[in-house]
């Protein structure tokens, strides 16, 4: 048991850890269907990475980007991120407080802390402040989500080389961008930050962006791009990185000529939009993995 951890745990009918849009869902169904339900986040805000780095803020940057051409403003590049974020601190609030409230309503008890699992029924809830508590229910949701992918071969110091999440504490709108990756959140920056003025090359190994939708509607997406005075690169790897500790993140392609491509841009900021769940959940699944070890064989799960 861990050092500061009460005694006693509190019971609940139903545990969830994670409050995204799957974690809130399930919490209030299982309210719904009568049971006791205590839901558990480790960050201060409730709603996931929809709220706090995916959907709410892409929108409001994205809101941001149409302006210019519709109203006639001047591109925005060089401009101050928070500028453009304005607003987003006040819609994750107002969020936030809808969320909390509609769990309330439903009688969800809310514990904020990181869950672990103890056994395979029993969680602990490392909270920042306070002892630690523990939880025990016969069932438990794990809804934690995803973060961006880290690439082996890059090292990604969220100043000049960035990810998904971190490309919205940049300081200033960039002059040019190198986007890795053909996926639906990097085809979403790449087309905001090019309609914000900022001079985007897109690359994926794959031919195309998004291949599994319609080439039909990738070919607009890639003129889009092209009338915005961006581009897309089909069929390039990126081998390596390097931060040229002055002004510009150079790009080793694989087909041998990256660097002239990438040298041209000044400065390049380099993204990996990946998202993968894959990470947090494996290490989650061993924790329970490991929680069951005491299990005997052939013994029957509490599921
Ligand atoms: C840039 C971007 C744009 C997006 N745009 C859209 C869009 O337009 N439309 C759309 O439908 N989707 C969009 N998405 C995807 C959407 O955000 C996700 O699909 C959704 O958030 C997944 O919900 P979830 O509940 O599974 O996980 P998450 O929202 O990731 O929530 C998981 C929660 O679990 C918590 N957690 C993790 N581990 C623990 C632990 N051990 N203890 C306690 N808490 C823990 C985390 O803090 C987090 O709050 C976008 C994503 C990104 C990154």
């Amino acid at each position: 048991m861990t050092r500061a951890a009460s005694a006693a745990a509190q019971s609940a009918g139903f545990v969830v850890i994670g409050s995204g849009p799957a974690g809130q869902k399930a919490a209030i169904q299982a309210a719904k269907a009568g049971h006791d339900v205590v839901l558990v986040e480790r960050e201060c805000a409730v709603g996931g990475a929809c709220v706090r780095t995916g959907t709410i803020p892409s929108k409001t940057l994205r809101e941001r980007a149409t302006r210019p051409r519709l109203h006639g403003e001047p591109e925005a590049v060089e401009r101050p991120m928070e500028e453009l974020l304005a607003g987003v601190a006040d819609v994750v609030e107002a969020h936030d407080r809808y969320m909390t409230a509609q769990l309330e309503r439903n009688g969800v008890r809310v514990l904020r802390g990181q869950a672990r699992f103890l056994g395979p029924t029993r969680l602990e809830v490392l909270r920042i402040s306070g002892p630690s508590l523990q939880v025990e229910a016969p069932r438990v949701v794990i809804a934690t989500g995803s973060r961006p992918r880290a690439p082996a071969q890059f090292s990604i110091d969220h100043e000049h080389v960035l990810d998904s999440d971190s490309i919205l504490s940049l300081s200033w709108l960039p002059r040019s961008l190198l986007v890795l990756g053909g996926g639906v959140i990097a085809c979403e920056y790449a087309s905001i930050f090019a309609s914000l003025g900022c001079r985007v090359t897109q690359v994926d190994r794959n031919h195309r962006p998004l291949s599994f939708i319609d080439a039909e509607l990738t070919d607009v997406y890639v003129e889009a791009l092209r009338a915005a005075g961006s581009d897309f690169l089909p069929g390039v790897g990126v081998r390596a990185l390097h931060w040229d500790g002055i002004s510009q993140v150079r790009a080793d392609f694989d087909d041998g000529f990256g660097l002239a491509r990438a040298s041209n841009t000044t400065p390049v900021i380099v993204i990996r939009f990946e998202a993968e769940s894959a990470a947090a959940l494996e290490r989650i699944k061993g924790e329970f993995r490991r929680a069951l070890q005491p299990l005997k064989p052939g013994a029957p799960l509490p599921y």
